[in-house]
């Protein structure tokens, strides 16, 4: 866009999830805007958004790494900021989710506060066109949210990363009735989008000093990548996280949402990179996943054709349950939106007939049960 000023970037190295390097990391991180003091004013109310999938521990990269959100509740509560986190998980009751995820530690070591997501406020939001939101009442409260996601494959949409991390902000089984609204990637991209832009975080943070890699968001393998990235752009900064894993912006389904749209950000030759150079912590061979496969998405994506791959259905691979790996804990039956999925003799089984192909099942089993193969 003529005459708009770049969408900034800042790419700073971490190495490892160790208190004083994740400090000194987010002191350069925060440079850009003036550090912890130049992001908030004494008394504001600040939600920390980090992505709380599901109750997995620190260590398996499925969760924001609960040293990062400690140390930054800990900078910004020095500030005089009154901190919060909040997060409508996927499963497993918040308790727990905390306890597993280290949250509670944080809770408990800085004076941060738990924000349960549970009361919903219907915003009116005119995106991709005008719909309402199911979204958390609790963020009308803050006066800054900070999206704090971590970088992660998924199934769906290519990469998790900050655009996507917001969909948490959508309050518990609305989230499966919006994956029924909205079955097709295309117009479910739109609708994160909307949520996003609806959110509205004053920064978006991507943790990946631990990514995860191939099949995400839940099942994947943590891979190292050593950087900590912030924006108060998601879109952009998602536009750097897919460089470094090597993803184009077409196989992102938000990034390619947000170029449709004619939103800045998805251009990377002009968004304004401070601190280190992405080209330095690219990651050549990382594992994309199923979606960069080709077995999510099948055609080259132009507009034309990705409105005709919705129409397409067929072109989406069906998700396929490992049996051996299969413990029957009916996790994937709960999370599955129209409900075609049995347990039949301990084992997970899907109907195909009504699967929408939405891979919320894939997302949410905690054995790497449910595959998307390629054909
Ligand atoms: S497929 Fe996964 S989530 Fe579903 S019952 Fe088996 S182990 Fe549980
Ligand atoms: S079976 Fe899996 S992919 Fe199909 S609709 Fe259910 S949750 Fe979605």
């Amino acid at each position: 866009m003529a005459g708009t000023k770049p969408p900034l970037v800042s790419l700073v190295d971490c190495s490892r999830y160790q208190e004083d390097t994740i400090n000194e990391s987010l002191n350069h991180l925060l440079e850009p805007w003036g550090g912890p003091a130049g992001l908030v004013r004494p008394g504001w109310k600040v939600l920390l958004k980090p992505n709380l999938l599901t109750a997995a521990p620190p260590e398996e990269a499925v969760t924001t790494h609960p040293l990062l959100i400690g140390c930054l509740a800990a900078l910004l509560i020095r500030q005089g900021a009154r901190v919060y986190i909040g997060d409508s998980s996927g499963s497993g009751s918040p308790d727990r989710v905390n306890r597993v995820t280290g949250m509670q530690q944080v809770i408990e070591k800085t004076g941060a506060e738990s924000l349960p997501f549970d009361k919903v406020n219907q915003v009116q939001f005119a995106g991709f066109y005008m719909r309402c939101l199911p979204l958390a009442a609790a963020l009308n409260r803050m006066d800054l949210v900070i999206n704090i996601g971590n970088l992660k494959t998924h199934a769906l949409t290519g990469l998790t990363g900050a655009v996507k991390n917001t969909y948490g902000c959508v309050v518990g089984k609305h989230k499966q009735l919006l994956h029924l609204e909205y079955p097709l990637p295309k117009d479910f991209s739109e609708l994160l989008l909307d949520i996003y832009l609806a959110v509205r975080p004053g920064l978006s943070i991507l943790d990946a000093v631990v990514a995860m890699e191939g099949p995400g968001p839940r099942s994947g393998r943590p891979r190292r990548i050593g950087v900590l990235m912030a924006s108060r752009s998601g879109v952009a900064l998602d536009t750097v996280a897919a460089a470094i894993t090597g993803f184009s912006i077409e196989q992102v389904t938000t990034l390619a949402a947000a170029r449709r749209r004619g939103l800045p950000g998805t251009d990377l030759s002009n968004i304004n990179i401070v601190g280190i150079s992405w080209r330095d912590v690219a990651v050549a061979d990382f594992d994309r996943g199923p979606a960069a496969a080709g077995s999510v998405g099948g055609l080259p994506v132009r507009i034309l054709l990705s409105r005709l791959r919705n129409r397409i259905v067929l072109s989406r691979r069906y998700p396929v349950v490992i049996s051996h790996l299969c413990s029957g804990c009916g996790e994937c039956v709960e999370h599955c939106p129209p409900q075609v999925i049995e347990i039949r003799n301990h084992k997970a089984s899907i109907k195909r007939k009504g699967c929408i192909r939405c891979y919320c099942c894939q997302e949410f089993c905690p054995r790497g049960a449910i595959k998307i193969l390629p054909g």
